[in-house]
């Protein structure tokens, strides 16, 4: 008898007419019982991974599902060869080599320099002090000063630095953890916060933190979604649907929370989610979408409209990723660019988080996350009311926090102000368009612009050359761009220092395409090349992860 058709049977037995008979009182045997309760996990467990199989069939379709997993498989049995005896010593030898390559490029131990590791036995003075910081602030490295850096730097003015120092000195010793300590601190916090609302249309029952970052406020927003779907539906196996090309943030914050992670492919023209497809993955489990406006790799802003519309329907919070939109993003309509809409002005979203520390100009370790209203914010609050030390409340990841940050952030926001802004953006976004025309018209076939970008950043690649090889071209020439995979390409985020380097950046780009054409396929290849050319090729990241790995380790290599 199957286990189902034994169910059945209990369940029309005479001893569950027993139970159910208030005239027969007989207990049912101890056997029976455990019978039933055995058939009933299992009947449990069936129904649970037919579910599982069901939603996936049915967000990823057949073909879809076949594809996942022909890659599982493929990953699985390639980490099988990596680790058969002969392959492992081999691999590990190649990535210690590649290793040792990077150490002596980063970690640069030239002559005359002093290494510190250890305290020094007396302090040093403060004229010896100086001169250590110029040592360290003049190292050899990419020259964002010319504005040939890819993002990193978004402002660098040195009245903008010096306010921001000065604000840094007098709240240096602040703690937003105690405003009856630092009262003023705890203000200007809150001003942050309502600045930024009101830029992004925010409801009068509107609220926001601040956070130490787009990570942070990214964790945050996920961290809510989840506790929202717990407390309210009874989620305990979330689910979330992202973008493909969502910032990673999203992928540590599933990771860090225990949500699963659907990435959503893009559409093949426009670079922008595949809504249906996200539609389609939406079930009982689903605790937040997410769109970005616009995103990290090709600058695509999501057509949030649609996602919002999605979101209304199946009343579900939404959040908007606008970190690197920022202070670019809430300023392209009154420039006169075309702008989709983003913010709360649609109805489904709920959240959205914006960088001050990006366009924003705030010194870095800031970002600022709304929400629609107070109850969806007091979902990623931490309380605890047991401890020892007292009662502890705080509203993010941190418990002390860099009040001296903060005031620097909410100088810098009032010293540019919204006139300030709308310059800023007005001076990016024509440079972005500017670099965006100059590749489409100057490049024949060899370069071509990814999806229609109408903020800051500009991601290109080749049909016909490896545009790795023209990443690492532009690096000999000092430009420090950003490479991207799947699919291979390079972008450039425009900052306030590249808008006066936007005619050297065409004119060194049509360099780097004649030099990767005269040297041909066959030439050694770059850093940037070698990298992605192995992580592309490999069917599995094992190889990657274990180079990426090293190199955080070698960031602490004193
Ligand atoms: C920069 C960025 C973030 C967050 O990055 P942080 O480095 O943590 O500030 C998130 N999303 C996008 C699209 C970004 O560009």
């Amino acid at each position: 008898m199957t286990n189902m058709a034994r169910t059945k049977a209990l369940v029309n037995s005479r001893p569950f007419a027993q139970i159910r008979d208030p005239r027969n009182r007989r207990p049912i045997s101890a056997a029976l019982l455990v019978d039933l309760l055995r058939n009933l996990v299992f009947a449990y467990f069936i129904l649970r991974h037919l579910t599982k199989a069901y939603r996936q069939l049915r967000g990823r379709g057949l073909i879809g599902s076949s594809v996942s997993l022909y890659q599982y498989t493929r990953s699985t049995l390639y980490g099988w060869f990596l680790s058969a005896p002969g392959v492992k010593g081999k691999v590990t030898a190649q990535i210690d080599e590649a290793l040792g390559k990077l150490e002596t490029k980063m970690v640069a131990h030239g002559p005359g320099t002093t290494r510190y590791l250890a305290l020094p036995e007396r302090g040093m003075d403060k004229e010896e002090m100086l001169a250590e910081l110029t040592k360290l602030a003049e190292m050899p490295h990419s020259k964002w000063e010319e504005g040939m850096v890819s993002g990193a730097v978004y402002h660098g003015g040195d009245d903008l630095i010096e306010l921001q120092a000065k604000a840094y000195q007098m709240f240096s010793v602040s703690n937003p953890l105690h405003p009856d300590v630092f009262p003023g601190v705890r203000k200007m916090e809150a001003e942050v916060v309502a600045m930024v609302m009101s830029l992004f249309n925010g409801p009068a029952e509107g609220a926001g933190v601040t956070t130490s970052g787009g990570t942070e406020s990214i964790l945050m927003a996920v961290l809510s979604a989840r506790n929202k779907a717990n407390a309210e539906r009874g989620v305990t196996e979330p689910e979330m649907i992202v973008p493909k090309t969502v910032h990673a943030a999203f992928d540590k914050a599933a990771d860090y929370f225990g949500v699963k992670i659907h990435h959503v492919e893009v559409d093949k023209k426009t670079l922008k989610v595949d809504v249906r497809k996200v539609a389609r993955l939406i079930n009982s489990n689903t605790i937040l979408l997410v769109g970005s406006a616009p995103n990290f790799p090709h600058g695509i802003i999501d057509d949030i409209p649609a996602l919002s519309a999605l979101a209304v329907k199946h009343r579900l919070p939404l959040h908007v990723d606008c970190c690197l939109g920022s202070f670019i993003v809430p300023f392209l309509t009154t420039n006169g660019f075309p702008s989709p809409l983003f913010d709360f002005r649609l109805p489904g979203v709920t959240s959205i988080s914006c960088d001050t520390h990006k366009y924003g100009f705030a010194p870095k370790g800031n970002s600022v996350l709304l929400y629609r209203n107070r109850a969806l914010r007091a979902y990623q609050y931490y309380i605890t009311t047991t401890w020892p030390g007292g009662v502890y409340a705080s509203p993010s990841i941190a418990g002390s926090r860099p009040g001296a940050l903060i005031a620097g952030t909410w100088t810098s926001l009032m010293t540019i102000g919204r006139e300030g802004y709308r310059q800023s953006c007005h001076e990016i976004v024509s440079t972005a368009r500017f670099i965006k025309s100059a590749i489409e018209t100057s490049f024949g076939d060899d370069l071509y612009v990814l999806g229609d970008p109408l903020v800051s950043v500009i991601a290109f690649s080749s049909k016909t050359l490896n545009i790795y090889d023209v990443a690492d071209t532009m690096s000999e020439l000092g430009w420090h761009l950003n490479a991207l995979q799947d699919p291979p390409a390079v972008h450039i985020a425009c900052t306030k220092p590249t808008v006066a380097a936007k005619d050297k950046f065409i004119s060194d780009l049509k360099e780097a395409v004649l030099r990767v054409k005269l040297k041909g396929e066959g030439a050694a290849k770059g850093d940037t090349a070698a990298l992605y050319g192995v992580a592309g090729s490999l069917p599995n990241g094992s190889v990657v992860r274990r180079m990426a790995e090293g190199f955080i380790d070698l960031l602490y290599k004193a």
